[in-house]
């Protein structure tokens, strides 16, 4: 008989975002006709910037005529033109990386979920709590050990390294959920934290074209020494609207090794490439046409307009929360803002009050870890008339 790997016993039930839809659907069914606003989910909402679209039309029509068809692609890695405008992308923040270390993949989950594929079951994982839920999923699917480092109000939620050793480290900048960002000097101790411990640091960069600050680093790479010790996942999704279109890079510097259980030493990125040759095609040519416009001089210029209006909506927020006093990090630097519940209150009695007294929808934070509960995130990826309007049902509820 075919038995299951029961590591997929241990995963915990995806409870958050579904609780949330089923309190969502019970108030709508109860109240038709009323219009809640969505501040939950970490979907975008502006469409395709014009540049992006333009490329990738052309490319579909390119498929489409025998002259220009293209089938499968040599290296599976991504395209040269592609791999080229994001090392472009990195050269333009003085980081120089080679083609060779550059795999485009159809998102940042993907690829922030498989990676711990060709890492050990022994390994023992790092992750920040409150976090993304996939770093913890895909590596209880693994079977591996997890330890937690925490976020709390007195980091500005931006754990730092424990005492204890970890093998494989998640950590994420500006950080879903909280929105804090790191600064050079944090990253520069997770950095020698990582070398000490011979460990590698998974970077989730989903949210670097976010960061305004210019002081901040965008990427893992400014800090010194962290080619040895990192790569990084960045992604289209949020900096791009490519959440339906799906396309991100991951970064895996060739000075990255890690040992087999014998102590010889192999590269990361080899490793990986044998690990997507196997079990990966590719993304479609169309989108990688797409990716290559976002990096086009025009299409920045259009993507930063994208971000400066979700930035914006996130300004309108802040202001509603310093004027209430509550308190809150990220939205200087991201699209999320995590705040305390007013009041004493919990994640879950917050998000009840402001379903049925607001009727706007958030998250509750506790559905991102321990240290989560009493606080709540909500995104800026909604339109501005919705958050402003969002922030007006607030301040009434809590006036
Ligand atoms: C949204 C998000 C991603 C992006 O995932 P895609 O698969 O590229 O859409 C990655 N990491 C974090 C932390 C995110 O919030």
């Amino acid at each position: 008989m075919a038995k299951m790997n029961s590591n997929f016993l241990n995963l915990k039930e995806n409870y958050l975002f579904k609780e949330i839809s089923k309190q969502v659907n019970q108030y709508t069914a109860a109240h038709p006709g009323h219009k809640l606003i969505k501040m939950g989910i970490g979907d975008v909402t502006l469409p395709l910037a014009p540049a992006v679209v333009k490329a990738m039309e052309k490319a579909s029509a390119e498929m489409g005529k025998k002259e220009t068809f293209r089938g499968y692609e040599d290296s599976g890695q991504g395209y040269d033109f592609l791999r080229e405008a994001v090392k472009g992308y990195y050269k333009k923040r003085n980081i120089t990386i080679s083609t060779e270390e550059i795999f485009i993949s159809d998102g940042a989950k993907s690829d922030s979920g498989n990676i711990n594929d060709i890492f050990d079951s022994s390994c023992t994982v790092l992750v920040t709590d409150p976090a993304y839920p996939v770093y913890v999923d895909s590596n209880t699917m693994g079977g591996k050990k997890i330890i937690y480092a925490d976020s709390t109000p007195e980091n500005g939620f931006a754990a730092m390294p424990p005492s204890c050793g970890a093998d494989l480290i998640y950590l994420c900048s500006p950080n879903n959920p909280t929105g804090s960002a790191y600064t050079k000097e944090q990253l520069k101790e997770w950095v020698d934290y990582a070398l000490k411990n011979k460990a590698v640091i998974i970077y989730d960069a989903a949210y670097e074209a976010f960061i305004t600050d210019e002081k901040l680093p965008r990427s893992i790479f400014e800090i010194e020494g962290a080619k040895k010790c990192a790569l990084e996942i960045c992604s289209l999704s949020k900096t791009a609207g490519f959440t339906g279109t799906r396309c991100g890079y991951t970064v895996i510097p060739e000075e990255l090794m890690f040992e087999d259980n014998d102590g010889s030493e192999y590269s990361v990125r080899k490793i990986w490439a044998r690990r997507q040759g196997s079990k990966f095609n590719g993304v479609s040519y169309p989108v990688q046409r797409a990716a290559e416009a976002v990096f086009s001089d025009e299409g920045q210029r259009e993507c930063r307009e994208i971000v400066g209006y979700y930035l914006n909506n996130a300004k309108i927020m802040m202001k509603t929360f310093d004027k209430l006093g509550i308190e809150y990090t990220g939205g200087v630097n991201s699209p999320y803002i995590w705040f305390r519940c007013p009041c004493g209150m919990g994640s879950w009695e917050f998000f009840h009050k402001l379903l049925n007294e607001a009727e706007v929808v958030g998250t509750p934070g506790e559905g991102f870890g321990k240290n989560g509960e009493g606080w709540f995130r909500m995104t800026a990826f909604g339109s501005m008339e919705k958050t402003a309007e969002a922030m007006k049902r607030l301040e009434k509820m809590l006036g």
